[in-house]
């Protein structure tokens, strides 16, 4: 990998940053390129990765039935944003967003953590619908993922892909 000095300066100590990329190819995204910005004195370190095989615009749906459904397999790009209306969850693509594989189960853990952070009623209420839904199946949800980048994967074979 070779190195170049910038005129880049570190936050931290205020040396020079140097530069290098690496190209590497990852499940789910394909092609892509790690570039790193690197202080030699403090070992600061900014990372940040390019994708190059980018897909059509897709929406994704999956009605979340039972139990099997919970532990259906999702990948959901840096792009994606996720979306459940029955319980007005909805995850937008931050601004360092990185892309994960997780389940339906460990997605919607995720939310009912994030709610019992936020002190307000309609909070309470959702995180017990949530408690529900997990252990019980209490009720029909529908996961929408919505993919400028069209890479993220649902892994089921129930899966409705809509090309935007
Ligand atoms: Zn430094």
């Amino acid at each position: 990998m070779e190195e170049k000095l910038t005129d880049r300066m570190c936050p931290n100590c205020n040396d020079y940053l140097f530069y290098m990329e690496y190209n590497t190819e990852i499940p789910y995204e394909g092609n892509i390129t790690i570039k790193t910005y690197l202080c030699k004195s403090c070992y600061y370190k900014d990372v940040s990765i390019k994708r190059h095989d980018m897909e059509k615009p897709k929406i994704l749906k999956l009605k979340i039935r039972n139990k099997n459904d919970l532990k259906t397999i999702i990948y959901r790009s840096p792009d994606a944003s996720i979306k459940i209306p029955e319980i007005d969850a909805e995850i937008s693509p931050g601004i360092a967003s990185r892309g994960y594989i997780t389940t339906v189960e460990g997605l919607i853990t995720g939310i009912k953590e994030k709610l019992s952070l936020m002190d307000s009623h309609d909070a309470i209420y959702i995180e017990e619908r949530i408690n529900n839904i997990l252990k019980k199946n209490s009720e029909e949800i529908t996961l929408i993922i919505d993919d400028s980048s069209g890479k993220s994967k649902i892994n089921s074979g129930r899966a409705e892909v809509i090309e935007k």
